[in-house]
């Protein structure tokens, strides 16, 4: 029985088969009434192309920044004209490389605080070679409250080996830098399960990530997609990616260094220190994404701009919207969306899982019960809390559900800039 075959049967029986999960050319550019909602901007530039990376980006070009510089600009009009002076209750600024383009981010944010009522925290994303001081009181300056840095490893070989344009001597400098101001919190970002990584490497990874400063470290797995040119890089490179076995000692090594170390655990990846403020990048409900292969999560609707830049560039200075494609959005499909992400955090609170799904939804206690059968949870405080083995393999699982489903959708998405129709 195929991956795809089981994955679609599960999502039937959950969702039912009124959810459509095709994508469709969105002719129109409709939204419903929205008072608040997050913010994505993607922004699409990288001076490096790491050749594991699946996100929608093109390499820096100077001729491209101030003609994608207005595109976005417009862009914000377009929603400003639709949904008026709304709250933005937090922002998350990615890439790409984000602070690639740190002096026009200014001129952004500005347009987004002129537009909108913006109450919530500002997160970026951020790469050690992009750091100096000049950039860190750029972000200062703009009010950005969360960074986060990829690291993704202090060893020159693993970074040489990914693909990194930087050794290892300038992490440190970068994170000191980011420190010396007063974000709410820095995270970094470390890869494991690379080519050739023994468990030893990650775990003095993270001990060194601890030891930094920062108030959260963020380990995962160097995931294969296969939209990115990893199987072929892997392949030059003649070494072998760590199997499942391998993996699953990894993480149960990482998280117990990290909760051994008055780290703990927010989300399947995700560890910080106890009264740090959390970072996260993708566990938000609604959103509005701005940028080209940004998606706009919003009630009722799933949509997706084109991931194409001189695409996205072109339509959006003509004041046209550049979402490309929409997925309809029924009430359950919202509701098994959230818990997802809750799985994800790896805490679901169960007073909001009944508001949701109702006390006596068959459904939900099956699931909850298979996850305590098979060890993988406990209660707590109100919550449902997924342990270190139910956090391994309920992600893993999750990654079966879903990573098929996005690798046909963004493989598509980015070879096409309009297509007429995604079916799964
Ligand atoms: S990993 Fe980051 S820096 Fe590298 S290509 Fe992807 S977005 Fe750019």
């Amino acid at each position: 029985m195929s991956i795809e075959f089981l994955t679609r049967n599960i999502r039937r029986y959950l969702v039912g088969k009124e959810q459509d999960f095709t994508f469709y050319r969105a002719n129109n550019f409709e939204l419903p009434e929205i008072k608040k909602i997050d913010l994505y901007i993607h922004i699409p530039f990288c001076k490096n192309m790491c050749p594991y990376c699946p996100y929608n980006k093109v390499k820096y070009d100077k001729n491209l920044v101030l003609p994608f510089l207005n595109a976005i600009l417009n862009e914000i009009d377009l929603y400003y004209e639709k949904l008026g002076k709304i709250e933005i209750s937090s922002i998350y600024i990615g890439g790409g490389t984000p602070t690639n383009l740190i002096d026009e981010l200014g001129i952004i944010l500005k347009k987004v605080k002129d537009r909108f009522n913006v109450t919530g925290d500002i997160c970026i994303e951020t790469n050690p070679n992009d750091i100096s001081r000049y950039v860190v009181k750029k972000l200062t300056e703009y009010g950005i409250d969360l960074v986060s840095l990829g690291v993704q490893s202090f060893n020159d070989k693993f970074l040489n080996l990914i693909g990194r344009n930087y050794s290892s001597h300038i992490v440190k400098p970068a994170i000191d830098l980011i420190l010396q101001e007063n974000f709410k919190s820095l995270n970094l970002d470390l890869m494991f399960a690379l080519p050739g990584q023994k468990i030893e490497d990650i775990l003095i990874d993270v001990k060194k990530a601890m030891r930094t400063g920062a108030n959260q470290v963020t380990a995962y797995p160097l995931f294969t997609f296969p939209y990115s040119t990893i199987g072929a890089y892997l392949k030059i490179k003649n070494v072998k990616m760590p199997n499942i076995i391998m993996r699953r000692r990894m993480y149960r090594k990482i998280h117990n260094l990290f909760t051994d170390n008055e780290f703990q655990r927010v989300s399947v990846w995700g560890f910080k220190k106890e009264n740090a403020t959390r970072y996260s990048s993708v566990t938000r409900n609604n959103y509005i994404g701005l940028g080209p292969g940004a998606g706009s999560n919003v009630p009722g609707k799933y949509y997706l701009n084109t991931f194409s830049v001189s695409e996205y560039i072109k339509k959006c200075s003509q004041n046209v919207s550049p979402i490309a494609l929409k997925m309809d959005f029924s009430n359950l499909m919202s509701s098994y969306h959230w818990f997802y992400w809750r799985l994800y955090d790896t805490y679901i609170p169960k007073k909001e899982l009944y508001r949701i799904f109702g006390t006596k939804n068959k459904k939900i206690s099956r699931i909850l019960e298979i996850m305590k059968l098979f060890g993988l949870s406990f209660e707590k405080n109100g919550m449902i809390v997924l342990n270190e083995r139910g956090s391994f393999w309920l992600h893993l699982m999750q990654n079966y559900f879903s990573l098929n489903y996005i690798n046909k959708v963004w493989t598509i998405a980015q070879k096409v800039p309009w297509p007429l129709k995604i079916e799964i």
